[in-house]
């Protein structure tokens, strides 16, 4: 018997019949003899649309109003989850919000971070032998209000919980079935990784990979959580995240992300929390933000090329070949920022996406690898 905490997102609970289906499964799983907890995400994309009726009601909402709006989505999908569950096996599942879990967070609203999970209504749940089905992307302060963790954030609730009941492992199901060399959806031969170090993944994620949050994986390492990548339609894992990396390549994956904006800046201003690269060139500072930091329609729109691996720019010919690509493609560069696992390429033009499967292809099929 195995401690399961399972994540559903917003794509996969869109509509009562995705609900009812999952509904299935879950109870599927539970009758095998594994205790489980499920976490889901609100409905489709109507945290979006919450956001975006709150900013026809006031141009800068109130971030503790906007906390209490936006968790009404995750409120809304545990309930019918439950009722989906309860009305294959009546009684068998049991919805908690965030702070009926005692999820406790600092008092960042919108952007909360996890203090800790006291847990006890869900391990109660667990022993009555329920399925205990929680608000993902949630909490309660120190202050005792409702707070967020950060769009996307049910998947920090998901390994949040999961180290919380030092579960076996947490499943996080989307519509990607896995990890990829890089997105499925942009370079068709992209290759699915059975497994990944924390390590990469977090570079993956913090590069702008969208399969999962980057506070979640950074959680999981922390914590030893193991992460099991899959489909929600089929229920298949595609991908272990872990400790363990059996995939012995240098280069590991690219990451394409076209939501940055770039700002430069006098001397003696602020710099914005949360750059992702800063650098002084001739007494100004260049600074590259995510759009979300930005102010509205802050800096000029760019993109951002990384390669993820350790010690992936010492690839010469590989990074070389990459740069020739986009020189070719007469896509200029604005900065290139280097670690010991990753190799930043900042462009300035978003680039087409037979350009982002090209390259993929060069460095990742063979031929190019
Ligand atoms: N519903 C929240 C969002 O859309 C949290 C999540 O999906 O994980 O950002
Ligand atoms: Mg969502």
């Amino acid at each position: 018997m195995a401690l399961v905490v399972q994540k559903y997102g917003g794509s996969s609970v869109a509509t009562p019949e995705q609900i009812r289906d999952l509904a299935r499964r879950i109870v599927a799983r539970h009758e095998a003899g594994d205790q489980v907890v499920v976490v889901v995400s609100a409905m489709g994309k109507s945290t979006d649309a919450l956001v975006r009726q709150a900013h026809e009601l006031a141009e800068h909402p109130d971030p503790r109003e906007m906390d209490m709006l936006v968790s009404a989505g995750e409120r809304i999908s545990i309930a019918m989850m439950s009722i989906a569950i309860s009305g294959l096996r009546p009684g068998l599942a049991v919805s908690f919000t965030g702070s009926q879990i005692g999820l406790i967070t600092d008092c960042n609203h919108g952007d909360a971070r996890v203090l800790e999970i006291r847990g006890d209504r869900l391990r109660q749940a667990l022993d009555e032998g329920r399925i205990a089905v929680v608000a993902g992307f949630q909490g309660v302060s120190t202050a005792r209000e409702i707070t967020t963790l950060g769009r996307g954030g049910s998947d920090t609730t998901a390994v949040a919980v999961a180290a919380a009941l030092q579960a076996d492992v947490c499943e996080i199901y989307s519509d990607v079935d896995g990890v990829y060399t890089t997105d499925p959806r942009l370079a068709p031969s992209a290759r699915r990784l059975d497994t990944v170090d924390y390590e990469t993944m977090l570079e993956m994620s913090a590069a702008g990979a969208k399969v999962l949050k980057d506070d979640a994986v950074e959680y999981a390492r922390r914590l030893g959580v193991r992460i099991a990548a899959g489909s929600s339609s089929s229920g298949r894992i595609g991908t272990i995240v872990s400790s363990e990396n059996l995939n012995r390549e240098t280069l590991q994956s690219m990451v394409y992300y076209d939501r940055l904006r770039w700002i430069a800046f006098g001397a003696g201003v602020p710099l914005p929390p949360d750059c992702r690269l800063c650098q002084s060139v001739e007494g100004r500072t260049v600074v590259v933000v995510d759009e979300k930091h930005a102010a509205a329609m802050e800096g000029v729109p760019c993109v951002s090329l990384s390669l993820i691996g350790s010690r992936v720019a010492a690839q010469r010919e590989r990074v070389d070949a990459v740069l020739g690509m986009l020189e070719e493609a007469g896509n200029r560069v604005l900065a290139i920022s280097s670690t010991a696992s990753k190799y930043e390429i900042f462009l300035e033009d978003p680039l087409p996406q037979p350009l982002v499967a090209a390259i993929h292809d060069a460095l990742f099929t063979a031929g190019g690898q």
